[in-house]
């Protein structure tokens, strides 16, 4: 039966089996969309390409789904998008589509792939292709080449004889502006199977977004191998235009800006504010910051212009510590901009990490101490991951031990462990860090408030509750051991 070389299937892998996602703790707290799959279906589209998307994340049994798209719709090529943590199930995605469709082309994209490059091919024979950096044009490129020329498509790892090739890197970045708003339509589901964090918006529905790619800085444990370092983004009239598109289309009342450097262009954000207030949607939004580009000044407009929650990268709350993994470490601003975010009314998510390389008992100790004096409402603390693309990656082994599995490489592991510590340690004081901000009144009063600040919260909460209890107590568990 032919085929279509006019069509893609791109696919969102899950990373585990299907049956442990029903309680997967961290899926029933937060799902978020693949927005990046999303905006390259929207641009192939608009192309004259056909793209259909399966969302393993949200949908855990798509193995089935899978299997019908490849039969009713033939299409010449699978794309599978994935992190370090995906990657063993996006090459079982292409077996399974191979086994369909043998002549199909077998395409992964995302970090890990753009980190790694031409290995994924020297190890891996059933992937054919890997789009390194951003996937648009590229895939566009190639969907065209006919398997020819390929050295002429930038952004590509190819098999050329028994060799593997890489076309180099693209020079320039699309003009993020040119590009159609992402095919909401395609995600099945959207918007209501997608979750933001509980307790980290205000109503429902609600949705991410992302209105700008890269980050100039380069934080030691940051893979930034997609759009490496430039800084490009959405106009302010284009935000505004993709904000009434999600109220008017999808009822979406809540945004949360997945940029790494929402605030990084002052001027932007302050056009794109000017823009909420003097034509109001009557929706309110999430974003994260770093300290160096929010001032109060910029915080009473946002406010006034709908911002709920900012988040910001503390990582560490050790001086000593922090200057080894990023630069501008200023503690007293950051504290200093924290407490301006709480005085103009916004609410703070401070995110932290745990076994950093150089992490000791005592600059744990700091960062409880750090973060326990500041006005942070609500905090993540994820365990350190050396990701392949990440700086830290290269020497990673002179600063502890390492086991790379990828099947654990979730940031919700302990996959490295410093030098000095155990990892049974690490969760002992993992633990703690989070018992501590639990036992704070202050912190229940705040979740108090969430009654009437986030009422869908609580909902979700108490329907998840026996999840969230069981997730506890094995915390619990591990610390003990
Ligand atoms: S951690 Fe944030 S600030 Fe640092 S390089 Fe990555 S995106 Fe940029």
């Amino acid at each position: 039966m032919p085929f279509d070389q006019n069509r893609i299937l791109l696919v969102h892998p899950l990373g585990y089996r299907p049956e442990k996602a029903r309680g997967d703790i961290t899926r029933i707290a937060n799902l978020m969309p693949p927005l990046g799959m999303a905006s390259i279906a929207a641009y192939l589209e608009a192309k004259g390409l056909h793209a259909d998307i399966v969302d393993c994340v949200a949908w855990p049994d798509s193995g089935g789904l899978i299997r019908e798209l490849l039969r009713d719709r033939r299409p010449g090529f699978i794309g599978v998008g994935c992190t370090t943590f995906g990657f063993h199930d996006a090459t079982q995605i292409i077996k399974l589509a191979k086994a369909e469709i043998p002549e199909i082309k077998g395409i992964l994209g995302g970090p890990h792939v753009s980190a790694l490059r031409e290995r994924i091919l020297e190890e891996n024979p059933e992937v054919d292709y890997t789009v390194v950096g951003e996937g648009e044009e590229t895939l566009e490129a190639l969907m065209r080449s006919g398997h020819s020329n390929l050295e002429l498509i930038p952004g590509l790892t190819y098999r050329d004889g028994h060799a593997v090739a890489f076309s180099g890197f693209r020079q320039r970045g699309m003009d993020l502006d040119s590009l159609p708003f992402p095919a909401y339509e395609k995600l099945a589901g959207y918007p209501d199977v997608y979750k933001l964090p509980i307790f980290n918006y205000p109503r429902a529905p609600n949705a991410s977004c992302i209105s700008s790619r890269g980050c100039p800085y380069e934080c030691s444990y940051c893979d930034r191998s997609v759009f490496r370092k430039s800084f490009r983004f959405n106009s302010a009239e284009y935000l505004y235009e993709h904000l009434r598109y999600l109220k008017d289309r999808w009822h979406i009342r809540h945004v949360n800006f997945y940029d790494d450097q929402f605030t990084f262009h002052r001027q932007r954000v302050r056009d794109f504010c000017s823009l909420l207030l003097d034509k109001p949607l009557g929706m309110t939004f999430n974003c994260a910051v770093r300290a160096e580009h929010v001032d109060p000044e910029l915080l009473r407009q946002m406010k006034a212009a709908g911002c709920w929650m900012m988040s910001l990268g503390i990582e560490t709350g050790d001086p000593d510590l922090l200057p080894h993994h990023r630069q501008n470490a200023d503690l007293d601003l950051l504290a200093q901009r924290i407490r301006d975010i709480k005085k103009a009314g916004i609410r703070t998510k401070g995110l932290l990490m745990m076994g950093l390389p150089g992490e000791t008992e005592a600059s744990i100790k700091r960062s409880m101490k750090y973060v326990f004096s500041l006005p942070v409402d609500d905090f993540n603390l994820t365990k350190f991951t050396p990701f392949p693309g990440s700086p830290i990656h290269k020497n990673i082994r002179e600063f502890g031990t390492f086991e790379e599995d990828p099947t654990r490489m979730d940031c919700m592991h302990f996959v490295f462990v410093p030098t000095g510590f155990t990892k049974a340690r690490l969760e002992q004081l993992y633990g703690r860090f989070y018992q501590m901000h639990y036992r704070r009144p202050k912190v229940w009063l705040g979740y108090l408030a969430m009654l009437w600040r986030s009422p869908d919260s609580w909902r979700r909460f108490v329907l998840n509750l026996a999840n969230f209890v069981q997730f506890a107590m094995a915390g619990r568990e591990m610390a003990k051991d």
